[in-house]
């Protein structure tokens, strides 16, 4: 357990490192500008071995932007006309000395900078080492960092609103109040520890059912909120199913096409699928295989089925398209029974053309489903979709700015180990165990808050947090 911020909640830690990192914080790449950002008691001071003004870095004022020049104080040969950003501690992103140099996008004038900083007296950042030292010094809590990461990841409206949220505080705010009241019961069995006649009479006071059992109802709602979480963050994993020729691939260009739509190729994370990430209107659709839809017609022709079938396993949702200006077929009823029981939203597509399918039949093949009638040549039933979507994985609404959900299993878990300590706190008090016994869980239930917001946490762990963000971040 490292200790050296362990100080209670609000108070202000400042732990100046004495080394002073650098990195080059913008994607590498060419780019319309490019930043070099230094952070660390010599930063200004390194800025200054490179740095040609008006004047000295050290006589700029603070928190202005600053144009000049970059020169190589070994050949004084001038690397790039720039505009340097002077941020003096404690108003910046780490609490330390912060200089951002904005040179020209290109590779070569960022790594000539970020090369004569290192020679300067500059260490290079490890990933997430600028918002790493944001937390150490006291700036942001272990949560609002890991939220850093999600905002720079979000790929639809949602999971941004969610992670804006979590980075404003909005979680660490919530911990607070649960480790209050859990800190006032403990304050007083305490007291009652050190003044045992009184013992009786404090267990009527206090009423650890009622105030316990507060905290326990809204830690088991915020842990419900889990699963809605990830599939804000991650995306609803989707796949769309159906015989060839019924329109899956127009559909996904619809999906795709819409105006607001962010689409964004990755590799699957499962054989060798290519997944979509669909920004449907603030609802993440990670739409799997999206080439195995696409290759479909050039390969054999069953081929695309096939995958889709493969995917299936992965699934949350399964869009199923049928051919509405066609009568069910054989291949459309085998595919229906692959689905089982997984949620799923019957597509009748090409309902511009006269409708020959027999709808009975569709609802006697698959219950209780929602039917959505689309065109997808022309755009037509796609809300539809959406609040097919909204129905299925949203009943509660789509979150807002100020939703308050789970997205990180680290926090479910030590959200569900106070639980357990708080229930252990309650069979205690039942059982009439000393007050010594529950104590030590509601510590332990603390203790388990506290590293949500990183009040203690194990070197280990943060360490594992902070590997997942980019350099220069
Ligand atoms: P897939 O094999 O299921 O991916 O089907 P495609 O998207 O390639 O569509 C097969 C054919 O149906 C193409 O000629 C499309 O233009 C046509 N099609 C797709 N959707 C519609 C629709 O909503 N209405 C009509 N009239 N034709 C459609």
């Amino acid at each position: 357990m490292n200790d050296r911020w362990s100080s209670s909640p609000g108070q202000k830690r400042t732990l100046l490192l004495d080394d002073t990192i650098v990195a080059i914080s913008t994607p590498l790449g060419d780019g319309g500008i490019g930043i070099v950002r230094l952070s660390g008691p010599k930063a200004i001071t390194i800025a200054d071995t490179l740095f040609k003004g008006e004047s000295k870095v050290k006589d700029l004022p603070s928190h202005v932007i600053h144009y000049g020049r970059i020169i190589d104080p070994g050949s004084c040969e001038v690397i790039d006309e720039i505009l340097l950003t002077l941020m003096r501690r404690p108003k910046t992103y780490t609490r330390e000395d912060v200089v951002e140099i904005n040179c020209h996008g290109g590779i070569l004038a960022l790594r000539k900078v970020l090369e004569l900083a290192l020679k300067g007296g500059a260490r290079l950042a490890l990933p997430g080492e600028f918002t790493k030292r944001a937390f150490l010094n006291g700036r942001i809590d272990l949560a609002q960092a890991e939220a850093v990461v999600d905002v720079v990841r979000a790929k639809s409206e949602s999971s941004l609103k969610v992670a804006t949220h979590l980075l404003r505080g909005g979680l660490s705010e919530k911990i607070h109040s649960f480790r209050h009241t859990l800190m006032d019961i403990l304050a007083q069995l305490e007291a009652a520890i050190d003044f045992e006649e009184e013992e009786t009479q404090l267990m009527g006071e206090i009423d650890f059912d009622q105030k316990m059992g507060k905290v326990r109802d809204q830690i088991q709602e915020l842990i419900e909120t889990t699963q809605r979480g990830s599939l804000i963050r991650e995306g609803i994993r989707t796949v769309i199913l159906g015989r060839p020729n019924v329109g899956k691939s127009s559909l996904l260009n619809a999906l795709i096409g819409r105006e607001r739509a962010i689409v964004t190729p990755i590799p699957g994370t499962t054989r060798d699928t290519i997944e979509e990430m669909v920004d449907l209107e603030g609802i993440p659709l990670k739409i799997i295989d999206t080439a195995g839809i696409r290759q479909a017609k050039g390969v054999v022709e069953e081929e695309g089925v096939k995958r889709a079938f493969r995917s299936l396993d992965d699934a949350d949702l399964i869009f199923l398209v049928l051919d509405a200006s066609q009568p069910l077929t054989e291949e459309d009823q085998d595919i229906t029974k692959k689905i089982g029981g997984r949620p799923t939203i019957i597509i009748l597509n090409k309902i511009d053309l006269p409708l020959r399918i027999e709808l009975e039949e569709v609802k006697r093949l698959l219950p209780a489903r929602k039917i959505v009638e689309t065109s997808a040549i022309q755009g037509a039933g796609l809300e539809e979709i959406r609040e097919g979507v909204k129905e299925i994985f949203f009943c509660g609404g789509i979150p807002t700015g100020e939703s308050l959900i789970i997205t990180h299993l680290r926090h479910k878990e030590a959200l569900e180990k106070t639980l357990l300590e708080l229930t252990r706190a309650r069979e205690a008090v039942q059982r009439g165990d000393s007050f010594e016994f529950i104590a030590l869980d509601l510590r332990e239930a603390i203790g388990s808050l506290d590293s949500i917001t990183g009040e203690r946490i194990d070197e280990e762990i943060l360490e594992r947090i902070f590997s997942q963000f980019c350099v220069g971040k």
